[in-house]
């Protein structure tokens, strides 16, 4: 293949754009808050876990508060009705005044039975709220640090996308300059190898390799003609001739 020697010189312009893009892509890929957003999103979603099922418990032990707290009005109506019924004088037969007085009795029991119960479960209620507060506090602290994570992680990939922009405005300045097949080489050396396919020669070496060339590949260099695209046979990338080639 042949190409224009300032062409060539172009290829190296346009691979140092690549590899700073590159560079830039691969730091917008791997921002440094990733290792810390994924662990705190673990412990979130451990936490919410826990969170839905407090919720539950709650909303079971609110239940639970009100059926207790509905029993004790009831008895005590009961209690309230009979009461009356005695005040008024309306029982007149002892017998049956007894039985009323035993059954008020029973009653007195049962509402002391069941503000106890009431109030076991108002403290049961009072403890889940207690433990709902927590997990809901920690939710919010881990949301309040993932904010501010994705907010740092997303401002730097922003300037980043900018910067890659700045980068790529070069870009077809340089490309309109390079004859198609050479372009064409170099698109396919990229995609087969990535990074570095150019290399300059310089003072003896293979910028990509960094292996020195012998007198004989150098002699072979020097008899070919600067238009010719040079390959280094130990790399295969393309070797560009320079003034500090050490030819
Ligand atoms: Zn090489």
């Amino acid at each position: 293949m042949n190409a224009d020697p300032a062409a060539q010189l172009r290829l190296l312009d346009l691979q140092a754009i690549d590899a700073q893009v590159d560079k830039l892509r691969h730091q917008r890929a791997n921002p440094a808050e990733a290792a810390e957003i994924k662990e705190l999103l673990g412990k979130r979603a451990d936490v919410d876990g826990r969170l839905r099922d407090q919720r539950i418990v709650v909303d079971d032990l609110s239940l639970a508060q009100s059926k207790a707290d509905a029993d004790v009005e009831q008895v005590k109506a009961r209690r309230t009705r009979d009461r009356d019924r005695m005040d008024s004088g309306a029982i007149g037969d002892p017998k049956a005044l007894e039985r009323m007085q035993h059954e008020l009795a029973t009653l007195e029991r049962r509402i002391s039975t069941l503000e106890d119960e009431e109030l076991e479960v108002m403290e049961q209620l009072e403890e889940a709220q207690s433990a709902l507060g927590e997990l809901t506090s920690a939710i919010e602290e881990l949301d309040g640090r993932l904010g501010v994570l994705t907010g740092s992680r997303d401002d730097r990939a922003a300037a980043v996308d900018r910067e890659i922009e700045q980068v790529l405005s070069g870009r077809g300045a340089i490309i309109a300059d390079l004859p198609a097949d050479l372009l064409g080489l170099y698109d396919k050396l990229r995609a087969s190898k990535g990074g570095v396919v150019v290399s300059e020669l310089r003072l003896r070496q293979c910028g990509g390799c960094q292996l020195a060339l012998d007198a004989s590949e150098l002699g072979e260099i020097r008899a070919t003609a600067p238009e010719t695209v040079v390959r280094h046979e130990e790399c295969q990338r393309i070797l560009v001739r320079t003034a500090e080639s050490g030819l």
